[in-house]
């Protein structure tokens, strides 16, 4: 250090620059440091919930793998997906959705136990792992305890949302021996609770796995299924009590060059997990709008109404934002008439919309366009909540029909399908009494008032071919409506898938 009495005064002043740039030089730096450290910590946190995400989730789960390898320790891990939460931020908002968030972290945290690592993997998806379970049977318990946490219902601004949850369980050493394996396993299991209809837990097995796989291809199929023209519409009859056609439920089929026909009871769920249920049902839309709009003119010649074609619409499809507008392009494309055209929507959809989600429902409804709950009665919906509904058809459910003459008496659905078809004509609605199989069941259900039938006993689901055949065989019988000497139901068309 110059001395400041000595003549040097130009280097001392340029020392003590220097010194005053390497101290700041030096903040700078620990700056710099404190910012690398903010940023690495929050690059291992959810942005929302503030919650270790998936890679300080994967690494506490490696450094637990190696204690309970060394121990010789039982270890688990548990995914939890919440139900259905986009619709939770598609109904309040993205800021109220992440408040919910939050909420969901602090009560899942505060029924995990101490040691135990909470992570918030991706919009309401979380994963915890248990180290030092005693037990496979632990992860189970806890897993309880987190669907017992989201019981109470949750706030969001002025609304109350009840949410639940699907949880996977998956434990270290029996289910799987890496982070990524564990982690996959637990994701599978929580796959089959949703599946299940949500709100349970699911432990993983070997079995799982080799579903999962199978889903897999068969969801890598499908992927190629619309592209490769494997779809075809069907068409099954409804008819009037009197034996008039009616018109025409449209059901998907899909025949694969290597699996053969595969259900829709199987490739349904998968197509609206996948979320392919979008272009494929609206290409289903299109395509039965399309036909539909074909046949109209040879059946206007013999007969004063129009059929109707009714189309199955899911859940995922009613959820998108443009979804009226598809169903009216679909119609103006086509030029089938709006109101020859029924969406059908099931009972358990439907109950689960605010008054608001139904407002496309509406929309369509003042355009002429035709509503049906599908599948009803199983849902237990209200008469006042029927009342507020945009619908003009109600659906009995199979189940009621083929129960309704069970023995003992006392079984039999008789009861409440009479109720049911009272109830839905002081409405003004249209009932169609669904899988009707027998002479008794259409006999009853024709004395109980019914309005349509639709099932096995009068047609099945025909490919457009069948379906014209036996458009054409009605039109050159003379089956005009309302005209007495028409050969009545049954008819019986060839069957078919
Ligand atoms: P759903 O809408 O309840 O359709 C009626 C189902 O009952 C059809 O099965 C039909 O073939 C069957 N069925 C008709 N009459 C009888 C009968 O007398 N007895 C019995 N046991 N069954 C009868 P399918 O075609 O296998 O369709 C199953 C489900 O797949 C449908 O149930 C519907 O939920 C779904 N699905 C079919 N096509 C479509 C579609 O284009 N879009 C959507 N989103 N779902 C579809
Ligand atoms: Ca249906
Ligand atoms: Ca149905």
């Amino acid at each position: 250090m110059p001395n400041p009495d000595g003549l040097n005064l130009k280097a001392f002043l340029r020392e003590i620059r220097r010194l005053d740039s390497e101290a700041r030089l030096r903040a700078a730096e620990a700056q710099i440091e404190e910012l690398e450290q903010r940023l690495a910590e929050l690059s291992v946190l959810d942005p929302v919930t503030g919650l270790p995400n998936h890679r300080r989730f994967s690494d506490r789960l490696g450094q637990a793998l190696l204690m309970a390898q060394r121990h010789r320790g039982t270890l688990g891990v548990l995914h939890l997906d919440l139900d259905r939460f986009k619709r939770v931020n598609d109904l309040v908002g993205h800021a109220a959705g992440d408040e919910v968030l939050r909420e969901v972290s602090r009560r899942l945290q505060g029924a995990l136990r101490q040691g135990d690592t909470l992570a918030c993997v991706g919009g309401g998806r979380f994963q915890a792992l248990l180290p030092e379970l005693t037990g496979a049977l632990g992860a189970t318990r806890a897993a309880q305890k987190l669907l017992e946490a989201l019981q109470e219902p949750f706030q969001a601004g002025t609304r109350e949302i009840p949410l639940s949850a699907s949880i996977g369980v998956c434990v270290f050493p029996q289910d799987g021996m890496d982070v990524e394996e564990l982690t996959a396993h637990a994701e599978t299991a929580m796959y089959r609770a949703r599946e299940r209809g949500g709100g349970r837990i699911e432990c993983f097995t070997a079995t799982l796995n080799r579903d999962s796989l199978e889903r897999q291809e068969l969801e890598q199929c499908l992927r190629e299924a619309l592209r490769n023209g494997e779809f075809q519409m069907y068409y099954q009859p409804q008819f009037f009590m009197d034996g008039r056609l009616a018109g025409a439920e449209a059901l998907l089929r899909w025949n694969h060059p290597m699996l053969g026909p595969v259900p829709p009871s199987k490739f349904i769920p998968l197509a609206e997990e996948s979320h392919l249920i979008l272009p494929i049902g609206e290409w289903a839309l299109r395509e039965a709008c399309r036909q539909m709009a074909l046949w109209q003119p040879q059946w206007l010649a013999v007969s004063p109404e129009p059929l109707i074609l009714a189309v199955n619409v899911s859940a995922l499809q009613f959820t998108q934002s443009d979804w009226d507008l598809c169903v009216v392009r679909a119609l103006a494309d086509s030029g089938l008439e709006v109101e020859q055209l029924e969406l059908e929507l099931t009972e358990s959809l439907i109950m689960r919309q605010g008054q608001e989600d139904l407002l496309p429902l509406r929309r369509l409804r003042e355009i002429g366009t035709r509503i049906a709950i599908d599948d009803f009665g199983t849902g237990y919906s209200s008469l006042g909540y029927l009342q507020r509904l945009p619908i003009t058809t109600l659906k009995l459910d199979q189940s009621f029909i083929a129960s309704l003459q069970s023995d003992p008496p006392e079984r039999a659905s008789e009861h409440i399908v009479r109720a049911v078809i009272q109830l839905a004509h002081s409405l003004g609605l249209t009932v169609v009494a669904e899988g009707v199989e027998t002479e008794g069941q259409r006999d009853l259900l024709e004395l109980l008032g019914c309005d349509c039938l639709q099932g096995y006993l009068l047609g099945r689901p025909l490919p457009a071919d069948g379906f014209e055949a036996l458009l054409q065989a009605m039109t050159a019988r003379g089956f005009l409506a309302g005209q007495g000497g028409a050969e009545p139901v049954p008819l019986r068309p060839p069957r078919s898938a």
